[in-house]
């Protein structure tokens, strides 16, 4: 949008559009930045929306580990105990008193409306912005609509999405509903084509806000675009799987993508494997 001007300008324009939009959505202040803000963030506390509600009832995770039948996992969940002692890092520290669905509605409306990629502008059906729980504990993170998500207006809801589904709720034992889904790019690319790096470089700024917004604990990348679009990198997910890296203080899982599961089923054990990994640091039961 303002790409013909000068890179100053252009950051302070795009400052100053971001802080109308946080004014629509009632934010008044920003916390001024301390020291604290530039460390790692401490360790979070346990998974607080698998207490809040009942996930639903676990079976087994007969798509993500055939042909094994996996028990689901129950969440590992500590009741906080008035006899405890005070837990010295197990509270994020309080981030911007943003109200987060308005910050996240304000911000849609944005994406909604832009049309940087004037191609998929063009040919979109609807932007599809992003779904799930504003405080999330885990973001999964893919690469682009698909036909069904271009139609839906949401992430995920085509056949991939329903292996992804399966993965959360009868592999993690979570509901889909308890995290939050997002893609690398809000429009569809005509016939599902690979992301171009200028798509992706125009949509950088509303995931990079949407993971701002929502502090996620873990980011799980599906995928090589996602990967290796928020990690800036080139290796592939088969180099980048296995280990935690880092993104603003965000653990970042990258894992296969369900397409390519659907594709090659044999992969499916190694996102098995790597699901287990992220339950395990989040303190979750693994069976
Ligand atoms: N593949 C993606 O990467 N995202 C979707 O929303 C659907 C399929």
């Amino acid at each position: 949008m303002y790409s013909e001007l000068p890179p100053d300008i252009r950051l302070r324009k795009v400052l100053q559009q971001r802080l109308e939009s946080l004014r629509r959505a009632g934010v008044s202040h920003l916390p001024r930045p301390t020291a604290d803000a530039k460390k790692p963030m401490a360790a979070a506390p346990p998974l607080q929306v698998a207490v809040e509600t009942p996930s639903p009832t676990p079976r087994t995770v007969d798509e993500v580990t055939p042909p094994v039948d996996v028990p689901a996992a129950t969440p590992a969940v500590e009741s906080p105990s008035l006899f405890s002692p005070e837990p010295k890092v197990a509270v994020r520290p309080a981030a911007a008193p943003v109200d987060r669905v308005a910050a996240l509605r304000v911000l849609q409306e944005e994406v909604a409306a832009c049309t940087r990629c004037a191609h998929l502008a063009k040919t979109r059906t609807q932007t599809v912005f992003g779904v799930g729980n504003p405080h999330p504990r885990i973001v999964f993170m893919g690469e682009a609509p698909g036909f069904d998500e271009d139609k839906q207006g949401e992430p995920f809801v085509g056949a991939a999405g329903q292996l992804l589904t399966r993965i959360i709720e009868n592999g993690m034992g979570l509901r889909r509903s308890d995290v939050y889904i997002l893609n690398t790019l809000k429009c569809r690319p005509p016939n599902n084509r690979t992301p171009e790096p200028e798509e992706v470089a125009n949509c950088r700024g509303f995931f990079e806000q949407q993971l701002d917004i929502l502090q996620p604990e873990y980011i799980v990348c599906l995928g090589a675009v996602a990967a290796q679009n928020l990690l800036e990198t080139k290796l592939a997910v088969g180099r980048l799987r296995g280990r935690f890296h880092d993104y603003r203080g965000i653990k970042v899982l990258v894992t296969y993508h369900p397409a390519y599961l659907l594709r090659n089923p044999d992969d499916k054990r190694k996102t098995w494997d790597d699901i287990k990994m992220l339950m395990r640091d989040m303190g979750m039961e693994v069976s």
